[in-house]
């Protein structure tokens, strides 16, 4: 068995991808995310050979090696790589308060091979397959960026491909999430709920490949944005360091749902959240570009896809007085099916109308995808002296704005933009003295 142990100070821990039971909803969607997961088996692939004790073990290899007329894979940079130390298949996970220590345990879990095959790719519906499939993008945006990444000391994480995480009756199923205390990213399996059908279209969130940039671009602002003191808050906050879901909108379109909240605080913290789901979404389009299109994902095709400069229901992507309204109110709102509102109590809501104005400022510059991902790298860090200073949830969202614009300047571009009209455009609630009309 292997535990993880963690010392905190509350005894109490929420989960943002879990149901909520305090609460009376008739059809909430993060309720119907427990269900009952579609079973993966592993892969009979055998391995050629191990690398573990042998010699070639130490070769810096990143993808492919030619052995003779031969073209071997090794996947030793997918599982040891310095952006997972560990790739986790399948196991159930669970985690539990025991003389007030956070326990989290995974059992029966397989580590993915660090060994030489004959081909890249595995059967479908197997573990391995599934692994490869979220280890690739974040491999290859690691590559081509490596000139930006390899300064920025991000910490190796540990992945976790579909296991099994009980919840009342039955498992968490349809999402992924990163845990900055934790560092790790974990893809839920997919799963049935109710007996209903498998939300996006039946395809699996692990061959999204904007799901795992996304999940990684979490990490890096983490990383480059928290304080010490923000990563040793309680974890009971799940808008700051607990589990960052991919997804918490409606994929059924019949039925309501109510916001995201699962505290009834609104802090500083829960608006660098709502940053960090835009710049998550950023960072998966602009750096690996199958990431792009964001097709098959309900409403999320047009909320969360940057290109978009509307939500689903037609709203536009914008932070007025009444939006803002909705996102600093502490008791959760009913709001209808994503097709007919938009829920602006969801950070991810709120973070795609920052993805898309900056998407939307980026584009009008004709810069390369690395200049692009340069330039939010440099708003994060500026983000950061920014959360040093401010307590307030309201000035962080401006701050989110004014950083993003001093990053432009820094890299030589604010010339060439009208910050008044983003604001207008975008974050009109925000307006600085200068821009109000
Ligand atoms: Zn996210």
């Amino acid at each position: 068995m292997k535990n993880l142990v963690f010392l905190i100070l509350v005894s109490v821990i929420s989960l943002s991808c879990a149901p909520k039971a305090n609460r009376i909803v008739i059809k909430d969607y993060r309720k119907t995310s427990v269900g009952v997961p579609i079973p993966l088996k592993y892969s009979s692939r055998k391995c050629l050979s191990t690398l573990r004790s042998s010699a070639t073990a130490s070769l810096p290899m990143t993808k492919l090696l030619s052995m003779g007329t031969k073209k071997l894979y090794i996947l030793r940079d997918y599982n040891y790589s310095d952006i997972f130390s560990n790739t986790e298949l399948g196991g159930t996970l669970s985690d539990y308060f025991e003389n007030g220590v956070y326990i989290e345990s995974l059992e029966g879990s397989q580590s993915l091979d660090n060994c030489l095959l004959q081909e890249e790719s595995y059967e479908e519906d197997t573990y391995e397959d599934a692994a490869i499939s979220i280890l690739v993008p974040i491999r290859e945006f690691k590559e081509k960026y490596s000139n930006i990444l390899n300064g920025l000391s991000l910490r190796e994480l540990t992945l976790k491909v579909a296991p099994l995480e009980p919840q009342g009756e039955g498992y968490l199923v349809n999402n992924a999430y990163y845990s900055g205390r934790k560092l790790e990213i974990v893809f839920l399996p997919q799963g049935s709920v109710d007996g209903s059908e498998v939300p996006f279209g039946g395809v699996p969130l692990w061959k999204f490949p904007m799901v795992s940039l996304h999940e990684y671009g979490h990490h890096i602002f983490r990383e480059l944005v928290y304080t010490d003191a923000d990563k040793d808050i309680a974890p009971d906050d799940s808008f700051h360091d607990n589990k960052l879901c991919f997804d918490n909108s409606m994929v059924d379109e019949e039925h309501n749902i109510t916001s995201t909240k699962s505290s009834g605080v609104i802090t500083k913290m829960t608006s660098l959240t709502a940053i960090n789901e835009g710049f998550a979404d950023l960072l998966a389009y602009y750096g690996y570009a199958p990431s792009r299109k964001i097709i098959n994902m309900g409403c999320m095709t047009k909320s969360r896809d940057v290109e978009y400069g509307i939500f689903y229901n037609g709203d536009k992507k914008t932070l007025n007085k009444k939006n803002l309204k909705s996102f600093l109110n502490p008791t959760e709102m009913k709001v209808g099916a994503c097709n007919v509102d938009t829920n602006y109590q969801d950070v991810h809501i709120i973070g795609a109308i920052y993805a898309r104005a900056w998407y939307d400022v980026l584009s009008t510059l004709s810069l390369t995808d690395s200049k692009k991902i340069r330039i939010l790298i440099s708003w994060l860090k500026n983000l950061n002296s920014s959360n040093h200073s401010i307590s307030q949830p309201t000035e962080l969202l401006a701050a989110g704005v004014e950083d993003m614009w001093d990053s432009l300047v820094q890299n030589g571009y604010g010339q060439r933009l009208d910050k008044c009209s983003v604001y207008k455009n975008y974050f009109p609630v925000l307006s600085p003295l200068e821009c109000v009309e």
